[in-house]
Protein backbone atom coordinates (compact mmCIF):
# COMPACT_ATOMS: atom_id res chain seq x y z
CA UNK A 1 0.00 0.00 0.00
CA UNK A 2 1.50 3.85 -0.80
CA UNK A 3 1.46 5.82 2.04
CA UNK A 4 -0.91 8.11 0.49
CA UNK A 5 -3.44 5.43 0.60
CA UNK A 6 -3.07 5.45 4.54
CA UNK A 7 -6.83 6.00 5.97
CA UNK A 8 -8.76 6.61 9.54
CA UNK A 9 -12.46 5.77 10.23
CA UNK A 10 -14.36 7.30 12.84
CA UNK A 11 -17.02 5.60 13.35
CA UNK A 12 -20.15 6.88 15.71
CA UNK A 13 -22.49 4.11 17.02
CA UNK A 14 -26.07 5.27 17.79
CA UNK A 15 -29.14 2.72 19.20
CA UNK A 16 -30.10 2.35 15.63
CA UNK A 17 -27.79 4.62 13.67
CA UNK A 18 -23.98 4.06 12.62
CA UNK A 19 -22.02 7.01 11.47
CA UNK A 20 -18.85 6.94 9.84
CA UNK A 21 -16.50 9.51 8.02
CA UNK A 22 -12.91 8.27 6.26
CA UNK A 23 -10.12 10.60 6.83
CA UNK A 24 -7.39 10.69 4.06
CA UNK A 25 -3.98 10.79 6.21
CA UNK A 26 -1.41 12.12 3.33
CA UNK A 27 -2.28 14.37 3.53
CA UNK A 28 -4.98 14.97 6.45
CA UNK A 29 -8.01 15.25 5.14
CA UNK A 30 -11.53 14.71 5.55
CA UNK A 31 -13.03 12.23 2.78
CA UNK A 32 -16.62 10.60 2.11
CA UNK A 33 -18.83 10.38 5.68
CA UNK A 34 -22.44 8.81 6.03
CA UNK A 35 -24.51 7.20 8.22
CA UNK A 36 -26.74 4.06 7.93
CA UNK A 37 -30.08 4.96 9.92
CA UNK A 38 -32.76 2.65 11.31
CA UNK A 39 -30.80 -0.58 11.63
CA UNK A 40 -32.86 -3.58 12.64
CA UNK A 41 -35.71 -2.07 10.91
CA UNK A 42 -35.66 -4.07 7.54
CA UNK A 43 -38.17 -2.04 5.66
CA UNK A 44 -36.68 1.63 6.50
CA UNK A 45 -33.10 0.82 6.57
CA UNK A 46 -31.29 3.82 5.26
CA UNK A 47 -27.71 4.59 3.85
CA UNK A 48 -27.02 7.73 3.27
CA UNK A 49 -23.49 9.13 2.21
CA UNK A 50 -21.36 12.39 0.87
CA UNK A 51 -18.35 13.21 -0.46
CA UNK A 52 -16.78 16.59 -0.20
CA UNK A 53 -16.99 18.92 -3.38
CA UNK A 54 -12.79 18.75 -3.63
CA UNK A 55 -12.70 14.55 -3.19
CA UNK A 56 -11.14 13.90 -6.69
CA UNK A 57 -13.59 11.36 -8.23
CA UNK A 58 -16.64 11.85 -6.82
CA UNK A 59 -16.85 15.65 -5.98
CA UNK A 60 -19.77 16.29 -3.50
CA UNK A 61 -21.60 13.52 -5.05
CA UNK A 62 -24.85 12.36 -2.54
CA UNK A 63 -25.89 8.87 -2.20
CA UNK A 64 -29.27 7.48 -0.41
CA UNK A 65 -29.53 3.90 -0.93
CA UNK A 66 -32.13 1.39 0.97
CA UNK A 67 -30.16 -1.64 2.39
CA UNK A 68 -31.81 -3.90 5.46
CA UNK A 69 -28.99 -4.32 8.45
CA UNK A 70 -30.04 -6.38 11.14
CA UNK A 71 -27.56 -5.11 13.49
CA UNK A 72 -24.51 -3.12 13.86
CA UNK A 73 -22.05 -5.55 12.23
CA UNK A 74 -24.07 -5.96 9.10
CA UNK A 75 -24.48 -1.88 8.61
CA UNK A 76 -20.24 -2.21 9.19
CA UNK A 77 -20.45 -5.20 6.01
CA UNK A 78 -22.65 -2.77 3.95
CA UNK A 79 -20.70 0.40 4.77
CA UNK A 80 -17.31 -1.71 3.69
CA UNK A 81 -19.40 -2.85 0.60
CA UNK A 82 -20.04 0.69 -0.32
CA UNK A 83 -17.13 2.07 0.90
CA UNK A 84 -15.24 -0.32 -1.42
CA UNK A 85 -17.45 0.45 -4.53
CA UNK A 86 -17.32 3.89 -3.82
CA UNK A 87 -14.04 4.88 -2.57
CA UNK A 88 -11.38 2.34 -2.94
CA UNK A 89 -11.19 -1.15 -3.61
CA UNK A 90 -8.34 -2.12 -0.54
CA UNK A 91 -10.29 0.07 1.75
CA UNK A 92 -9.78 -2.66 4.41
CA UNK A 93 -6.23 -2.76 4.19
CA UNK A 94 -5.83 0.72 3.94
CA UNK A 95 -7.21 2.07 7.35
CA UNK A 96 -4.32 2.13 9.87
CA UNK A 97 -6.64 3.14 12.85
CA UNK A 98 -10.52 3.25 13.84
CA UNK A 99 -11.40 5.97 16.33
CA UNK A 100 -14.94 5.84 17.80
CA UNK A 101 -17.25 8.21 19.63
CA UNK A 102 -17.80 6.63 23.02
CA UNK A 103 -20.37 8.58 25.22
CA UNK A 104 -19.20 7.64 28.80
CA UNK A 105 -15.68 6.72 30.37
CA UNK A 106 -16.32 7.19 34.01
CA UNK A 107 -13.09 8.79 35.11
CA UNK A 108 -10.86 8.31 31.48
CA UNK A 109 -9.42 11.89 31.02
CA UNK A 110 -8.13 10.42 27.58
CA UNK A 111 -8.70 8.85 24.32
CA UNK A 112 -8.30 4.82 25.10
CA UNK A 113 -6.18 2.12 22.70
CA UNK A 114 -9.22 -0.64 22.68
CA UNK A 115 -8.43 -3.62 24.89
CA UNK A 116 -9.57 -5.66 27.31
CA UNK A 117 -9.36 -3.70 30.30
CA UNK A 118 -10.40 -0.26 28.23
CA UNK A 119 -13.49 -2.46 26.53
CA UNK A 120 -14.53 -3.45 29.90
CA UNK A 121 -14.18 0.17 31.74
CA UNK A 122 -17.13 0.75 28.75
CA UNK A 123 -19.09 -2.07 29.62
CA UNK A 124 -18.70 -0.60 33.40
CA UNK A 125 -19.78 3.09 32.79
CA UNK A 126 -23.20 1.29 30.54
CA UNK A 127 -24.50 1.48 34.25
CA UNK A 128 -24.35 5.36 34.07
CA UNK A 129 -24.86 5.34 30.58
CA UNK A 130 -27.58 2.79 29.75
CA UNK A 131 -28.62 4.40 26.22
CA UNK A 132 -25.38 5.34 24.82
CA UNK A 133 -22.93 3.21 25.79
CA UNK A 134 -24.27 -0.19 24.66
CA UNK A 135 -24.24 1.24 20.75
CA UNK A 136 -21.07 2.00 21.27
CA UNK A 137 -19.98 -1.17 21.81
CA UNK A 138 -21.67 -3.00 19.32
CA UNK A 139 -20.27 -0.50 17.25
CA UNK A 140 -16.56 -1.43 18.21
CA UNK A 141 -17.41 -5.19 18.21
CA UNK A 142 -18.79 -4.79 14.31
CA UNK A 143 -15.02 -2.79 13.69
CA UNK A 144 -13.12 -5.50 15.73
CA UNK A 145 -14.45 -7.74 13.30
CA UNK A 146 -13.78 -6.00 9.70
CA UNK A 147 -11.12 -4.46 11.14
CA UNK A 148 -8.76 -7.13 13.31
CA UNK A 149 -5.54 -6.07 13.78
CA UNK A 150 -6.16 -2.50 13.33
CA UNK A 151 -5.66 -0.45 16.36
CA UNK A 152 -8.80 1.31 17.48
CA UNK A 153 -9.38 3.84 20.08
CA UNK A 154 -12.32 5.54 22.14
CA UNK A 155 -12.13 8.79 22.29
CA UNK A 156 -15.03 9.57 25.01
CA UNK A 157 -17.56 12.68 25.31
CA UNK A 158 -17.06 12.83 29.11
CA UNK A 159 -13.13 12.96 28.95
CA UNK A 160 -13.01 16.54 28.14
CA UNK A 161 -14.93 17.48 31.47
CA UNK A 162 -12.08 15.56 33.71
CA UNK A 163 -10.53 18.23 34.54
CA UNK A 164 -13.03 20.31 36.72
CA UNK A 165 -12.23 20.50 40.39
CA UNK A 166 -14.26 18.28 43.24
CA UNK A 167 -16.52 21.48 44.08
CA UNK A 168 -17.75 21.44 40.53
CA UNK A 169 -17.85 17.81 39.96
CA UNK A 170 -19.96 16.55 43.15
CA UNK A 171 -23.44 16.39 44.30
CA UNK A 172 -24.48 17.49 47.80
CA UNK A 173 -25.11 13.73 48.64
CA UNK A 174 -23.58 11.43 51.04
CA UNK A 175 -19.70 10.82 49.96
CA UNK A 176 -20.80 7.13 49.76
CA UNK A 177 -22.77 7.42 46.78
CA UNK A 178 -19.67 8.84 44.81
CA UNK A 179 -17.00 6.55 46.52
CA UNK A 180 -18.90 3.17 45.95
CA UNK A 181 -21.68 4.14 43.04
CA UNK A 182 -19.65 6.98 41.29
CA UNK A 183 -22.27 9.27 41.85
CA UNK A 184 -21.02 12.87 40.38
CA UNK A 185 -21.34 15.45 37.52
CA UNK A 186 -19.03 13.99 34.25
CA UNK A 187 -20.30 16.23 31.47
CA UNK A 188 -20.83 15.17 27.89
CA UNK A 189 -19.97 16.36 24.24
CA UNK A 190 -16.73 16.88 25.87
CA UNK A 191 -14.82 16.29 22.41
CA UNK A 192 -17.14 19.52 20.85
CA UNK A 193 -15.93 21.83 23.83
CA UNK A 194 -12.25 20.79 23.45
CA UNK A 195 -12.82 21.53 19.55
CA UNK A 196 -14.93 24.56 20.13
CA UNK A 197 -11.96 25.89 22.91
CA UNK A 198 -9.08 25.30 20.36
CA UNK A 199 -10.60 26.98 17.72
CA UNK A 200 -11.72 29.89 19.44
CA UNK A 201 -7.69 30.08 20.88
CA UNK A 202 -6.84 30.26 17.10
CA UNK A 203 -9.18 32.62 16.32
CA UNK A 204 -8.00 34.73 18.84
CA UNK A 205 -4.64 34.48 18.12
CA UNK A 206 -3.70 33.44 21.76
CA UNK A 207 -1.84 30.14 23.38
CA UNK A 208 -4.79 27.71 24.39
CA UNK A 209 -3.18 28.19 28.05
CA UNK A 210 -3.72 31.83 28.45
CA UNK A 211 -7.31 31.65 26.77
CA UNK A 212 -10.37 31.46 28.91
CA UNK A 213 -13.99 30.70 27.40
CA UNK A 214 -17.68 29.67 27.70
CA UNK A 215 -18.33 27.30 25.27
CA UNK A 216 -22.41 27.27 23.98
CA UNK A 217 -22.88 23.67 22.37
CA UNK A 218 -26.56 24.23 21.70
CA UNK A 219 -28.71 21.56 19.37
CA UNK A 220 -30.99 18.80 20.50
CA UNK A 221 -28.99 17.80 22.98
CA UNK A 222 -27.52 21.33 24.90
CA UNK A 223 -24.45 22.47 26.88
CA UNK A 224 -22.34 25.10 27.89
CA UNK A 225 -18.51 24.90 29.52
CA UNK A 226 -16.36 27.24 31.39
CA UNK A 227 -13.01 26.33 29.60
CA UNK A 228 -10.01 27.64 31.29
CA UNK A 229 -6.74 28.00 30.06
CA UNK A 230 -7.89 25.14 27.39
CA UNK A 231 -9.22 22.91 30.65
CA UNK A 232 -12.42 22.56 31.38
CA UNK A 233 -13.19 23.73 35.04
CA UNK A 234 -17.28 22.83 34.79
CA UNK A 235 -19.89 22.23 32.28
CA UNK A 236 -23.66 21.86 32.25
CA UNK A 237 -24.69 18.67 31.97
CA UNK A 238 -24.13 15.98 34.95
CA UNK A 239 -24.29 12.82 36.06
CA UNK A 240 -26.30 12.33 32.24
CA UNK A 241 -27.11 14.46 29.70
CA UNK A 242 -30.34 15.40 31.71
CA UNK A 243 -28.78 18.17 33.93
CA UNK A 244 -28.55 21.80 32.72
CA UNK A 245 -29.92 24.01 29.84
CA UNK A 246 -33.45 23.47 28.67
CA UNK A 247 -33.21 20.98 25.80
CA UNK A 248 -35.08 19.04 22.76
CA UNK A 249 -37.14 16.95 24.77
CA UNK A 250 -34.73 16.96 28.41
CA UNK A 251 -35.88 19.14 31.12
CA UNK A 252 -32.83 20.17 32.04
CA UNK A 253 -32.12 21.53 35.76
CA UNK A 254 -34.96 21.28 38.16
CA UNK A 255 -35.32 20.22 41.61
CA UNK A 256 -35.41 16.59 41.61
CA UNK A 257 -38.59 16.61 44.23
CA UNK A 258 -40.22 17.03 41.28
CA UNK A 259 -39.64 13.29 40.46
CA UNK A 260 -40.33 11.63 43.80
CA UNK A 261 -43.96 13.54 43.21
CA UNK A 262 -44.95 12.43 40.02
CA UNK A 263 -43.58 8.55 40.70
CA UNK A 264 -45.89 9.34 43.76
CA UNK A 265 -48.88 11.51 43.11
CA UNK A 266 -48.74 9.82 39.19
CA UNK A 267 -47.84 6.55 39.93
CA UNK A 268 -45.05 6.16 37.27
CA UNK A 269 -42.43 3.31 37.18
CA UNK A 270 -38.49 4.19 37.25
CA UNK A 271 -38.70 3.69 33.25
CA UNK A 272 -41.89 6.31 32.55
CA UNK A 273 -40.39 8.89 34.79
CA UNK A 274 -36.86 8.40 32.56
CA UNK A 275 -38.82 8.39 29.45
CA UNK A 276 -40.89 11.82 30.32
CA UNK A 277 -37.83 13.62 31.73
CA UNK A 278 -35.32 12.35 28.98
CA UNK A 279 -37.77 12.32 26.11
CA UNK A 280 -41.12 14.06 26.57
CA UNK A 281 -39.94 17.27 28.59
CA UNK A 282 -37.79 20.09 27.59
CA UNK A 283 -39.01 22.21 24.46
CA UNK A 284 -41.25 19.20 23.26
CA UNK A 285 -43.31 19.06 26.44
CA UNK A 286 -43.79 22.59 26.60
CA UNK A 287 -44.64 23.64 23.25
CA UNK A 288 -45.19 20.21 21.66
CA UNK A 289 -42.36 20.51 19.51
CA UNK A 290 -38.58 19.76 19.85
CA UNK A 291 -37.24 21.69 16.83
CA UNK A 292 -36.61 25.14 17.96
CA UNK A 293 -37.62 26.44 14.45
CA UNK A 294 -40.90 25.17 15.24
CA UNK A 295 -40.90 26.54 18.52
CA UNK A 296 -39.72 30.02 17.15
CA UNK A 297 -42.43 30.04 14.02
CA UNK A 298 -45.30 29.20 17.05
CA UNK A 299 -43.93 32.60 18.86
CA UNK A 300 -44.07 34.54 16.06
CA UNK A 301 -47.76 33.74 15.71
CA UNK A 302 -48.60 34.67 19.12
CA UNK A 303 -48.74 30.94 20.49
CA UNK A 304 -48.24 31.60 24.28
CA UNK A 305 -46.39 28.40 24.92
CA UNK A 306 -44.12 28.62 22.03
CA UNK A 307 -43.16 32.04 23.28
CA UNK A 308 -42.70 30.10 26.65
CA UNK A 309 -40.40 27.45 25.94
CA UNK A 310 -38.62 30.49 23.65
CA UNK A 311 -37.99 32.36 26.52
CA UNK A 312 -37.25 29.72 29.00
CA UNK A 313 -34.45 28.09 26.39
CA UNK A 314 -33.07 31.78 25.89
CA UNK A 315 -33.42 32.33 29.65
CA UNK A 316 -31.35 29.03 30.58
CA UNK A 317 -28.21 30.33 28.46
CA UNK A 318 -28.40 33.56 29.66
CA UNK A 319 -28.13 32.70 33.06
CA UNK A 320 -25.31 29.82 32.58
CA UNK A 321 -23.33 32.32 30.72
CA UNK A 322 -23.49 34.49 33.86
CA UNK A 323 -22.58 31.95 36.46
CA UNK A 324 -19.61 30.11 34.11
CA UNK A 325 -18.42 34.40 34.03
CA UNK A 326 -18.25 34.24 38.21
CA UNK A 327 -16.79 30.72 37.76
CA UNK A 328 -13.92 32.55 35.27
CA UNK A 329 -13.48 34.90 37.76
CA UNK A 330 -14.70 37.69 35.44
CA UNK A 331 -11.94 36.95 33.08
CA UNK A 332 -13.86 36.10 29.76
CA UNK A 333 -12.35 36.09 26.66
CA UNK A 334 -14.97 34.87 24.46
CA UNK A 335 -18.16 33.52 24.42
CA UNK A 336 -18.67 30.61 21.72
CA UNK A 337 -21.96 29.58 19.88
CA UNK A 338 -22.24 26.48 18.58
CA UNK A 339 -24.33 23.28 16.70
CA UNK A 340 -27.60 23.31 15.23
CA UNK A 341 -29.25 26.45 17.00
CA UNK A 342 -25.35 27.90 18.33
CA UNK A 343 -24.40 27.90 14.43
CA UNK A 344 -27.65 28.49 12.55
CA UNK A 345 -29.88 30.93 14.35
CA UNK A 346 -28.79 34.61 14.36
CA UNK A 347 -32.19 35.26 16.20
CA UNK A 348 -31.27 33.21 19.65
CA UNK A 349 -27.76 33.94 19.46
CA UNK A 350 -29.34 38.11 19.43
CA UNK A 351 -31.89 37.33 22.17
CA UNK A 352 -29.46 35.57 24.41
CA UNK A 353 -26.83 38.34 23.93
CA UNK A 354 -28.74 42.08 23.35
CA UNK A 355 -29.61 41.94 27.28
CA UNK A 356 -26.01 41.09 27.87
CA UNK A 357 -24.21 43.98 27.25
CA UNK A 358 -23.58 45.25 30.90
CA UNK A 359 -21.62 42.23 31.11
CA UNK A 360 -19.54 43.29 28.16
CA UNK A 361 -21.19 40.91 25.54
CA UNK A 362 -21.77 43.40 23.15
CA UNK A 363 -23.44 42.07 19.37
CA UNK A 364 -22.69 43.36 15.84
CA UNK A 365 -26.11 42.58 14.73
CA UNK A 366 -25.15 43.08 11.32
CA UNK A 367 -22.21 40.31 11.84
CA UNK A 368 -24.43 38.34 13.63
CA UNK A 369 -27.31 37.80 10.77
CA UNK A 370 -24.69 37.05 8.65
CA UNK A 371 -22.90 34.56 10.64
CA UNK A 372 -25.23 31.67 9.40
CA UNK A 373 -24.91 28.00 7.90
CA UNK A 374 -21.85 26.82 9.11
CA UNK A 375 -20.11 30.04 8.50
CA UNK A 376 -17.23 30.90 11.16
CA UNK A 377 -16.45 34.43 12.46
CA UNK A 378 -16.86 37.01 15.00
CA UNK A 379 -20.41 38.70 15.85
CA UNK A 380 -19.41 41.11 18.49
CA UNK A 381 -18.30 45.21 17.95
CA UNK A 382 -15.29 46.11 17.55
CA UNK A 383 -15.90 47.85 21.23
CA UNK A 384 -16.69 44.54 22.93
CA UNK A 385 -14.85 43.54 25.91
CA UNK A 386 -16.26 39.68 25.52
CA UNK A 387 -15.39 38.15 21.91
CA UNK A 388 -18.40 36.58 20.68
CA UNK A 389 -17.59 34.18 18.32
CA UNK A 390 -19.68 31.71 15.94
CA UNK A 391 -17.67 28.25 15.47
CA UNK A 392 -19.42 25.61 13.52
CA UNK A 393 -18.22 22.27 15.45
CA UNK A 394 -16.63 19.35 14.63
CA UNK A 395 -16.37 16.54 16.57
CA UNK A 396 -15.27 13.34 14.33
CA UNK A 397 -12.24 15.56 12.96
CA UNK A 398 -11.23 16.22 17.06
CA UNK A 399 -12.15 12.15 16.67
CA UNK A 400 -9.71 11.47 14.54
CA UNK A 401 -7.10 14.26 15.89
CA UNK A 402 -7.31 12.34 19.29
CA UNK A 403 -7.39 8.73 17.67
CA UNK A 404 -3.71 9.66 15.49
CA UNK A 405 -2.66 10.75 19.06
CA UNK A 406 -3.15 7.88 20.29
CA UNK A 407 -1.98 5.46 17.65
CA UNK A 408 1.01 7.60 16.35
P1 LIG B 1 -28.13 17.16 17.76
O1 LIG B 1 -28.06 17.44 19.22
O2 LIG B 1 -29.23 16.21 17.39
O3 LIG B 1 -26.80 16.86 17.11
P2 LIG B 1 -28.01 19.56 16.14
O4 LIG B 1 -26.77 20.16 16.64
O5 LIG B 1 -28.03 19.01 14.75
O6 LIG B 1 -28.64 18.53 17.15
O7 LIG B 1 -29.16 20.69 16.23
C1 LIG B 1 -30.45 20.39 15.83
C2 LIG B 1 -31.35 21.51 16.25
O8 LIG B 1 -30.89 22.76 15.69
C3 LIG B 1 -32.76 21.32 15.69
O9 LIG B 1 -33.57 20.70 16.62
C4 LIG B 1 -33.23 22.73 15.42
O10 LIG B 1 -34.11 23.09 16.47
C5 LIG B 1 -32.01 23.60 15.54
N1 LIG B 1 -31.83 24.48 14.37
C6 LIG B 1 -31.23 24.21 13.20
N2 LIG B 1 -31.28 25.30 12.39
C7 LIG B 1 -31.91 26.27 13.09
C8 LIG B 1 -32.31 27.63 12.80
N3 LIG B 1 -32.01 28.22 11.64
N4 LIG B 1 -32.97 28.29 13.76
C9 LIG B 1 -33.27 27.73 14.94
N5 LIG B 1 -32.94 26.48 15.26
C10 LIG B 1 -32.28 25.76 14.36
Amino acid sequence: MSAMARKLLVLNAGSSSLKFKIFGLNPFAAGMGGMFDRIGDAANCTLKASAPAEAPGSKGRKWELKIPAKDHVGAMESIMDFIKENVSSAFSREVVAVGHRIVHGLDLSQPALLNEKTIDKIRQAAVLAPLHNPPGLQGIDAAQRVFSGVPQVAVFDTAFHQTMPPHAYMYGLPYDLYEKHQIRRYGFHGTSHKYLAEQAAEMLGKPLSETNVITCHLGNGSSIAAVQGGRCIDTSMGMTPLEGLLMGTRSGDMDPAVVLHVQKQLGLSVQETDTLLNKKSGLLGLTGSNDLRTVIEGAHKGEPRSALGLAMFVYRVQKYIGSYTAALQGKVDAVVFSAGIGENSSLIRGLILQPMQAMGLIVDAAANDATVGGRQGDISTPTSPVRLLVIPTDEELSIAQQTLQVTG
